[in-house]
């Protein structure tokens, strides 16, 4: 049996573990996992130039221009660990970033085989977000951020899953269980796409 290539997204709500479960995944079909949120955290934990130059946007909640973004996307995607696979979180989060990472991955014929998308209720994720701003201390995790983080999501990043629904590629998951439970859930969707290890 030939297996479907592993070019996913992950896509949830702040909160919905979505980070958590793409790297358990990753790891699982021995993908990389790509998270911009991390890209740029560690750019600004290391003060480099795009570290210095993303900084204030992220601490107030608001989403780094695109080209930056998809510019960032691409390199890593080039990278030879995510050629035969790899899985997005947190890229594409508008309309505009489906377009670009759209216009590269056709122009390498290699479309996204499967969309997971975790769903957790709005009060769900507000109270997962202020434990992990208590353990955590991330500096975009205080309320404001958080309501506008949410509030982007829902007008920005959910209409995206209608492109994708269009394409018959998105599975929902409720992102609502033990960490296991829901690995497990994704990893059956997964495997109903041909997409296994
Ligand atoms: P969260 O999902 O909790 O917002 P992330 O780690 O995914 O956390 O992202 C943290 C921040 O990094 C975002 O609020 C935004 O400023 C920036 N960021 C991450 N991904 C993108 C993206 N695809 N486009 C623009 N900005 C992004």
């Amino acid at each position: 049996m030939t297996s479907t290539p592993a070019r996913l997204l992950i896509i949830g709500p702040q909160g919905s573990g979505k980070g958590t479960q793409g790297a358990r995944i990753a790891q699982a079909l021995g993908i990389p996992a790509v998270s911009t949120g991390d890209v740029f955290r560690a750019n600004v934990s290391e003060g480099t130039e795009l570290g210095l130059k993303v900084k204030a946007i992220i601490d107030a909640g608001d989403l780094v221009p695109d080209e930056l973004t998809s510019e960032i996307v691409r390199d890593r995607l080039t990278q030879t660990d995510a050629a035969a696979g790899f899985l997005l979180d947190g890229y594409p989060r508008n309309l505009g970033q489906v377009r670009d990472l759209d216009a590269f991955l056709e122009s390498r014929g290699e479309p996204l085989t499967a969309v997971i998308e975790l769903t957790v209720p709005r009060e769900e994720s507000i109270s997962r977000l202020s434990v992990r701003a208590a353990e955590q201390g991330r500096a975009d995790d205080n309320a404001e951020s958080i309501a506008k983080r949410l509030s982007i999501y829902e007008s920005e990043t959910a209409p995206i899953l209608d492109v994708y629904r269009d394409r018959g590629i998105v599975d929902g998951v409720d992102g609502v269980g033990s960490f296991d439970e829901i690995t497990e859930r994704i990893a059956a969707a997964l495997e109903a796409r041909g997409i296994t290890a």
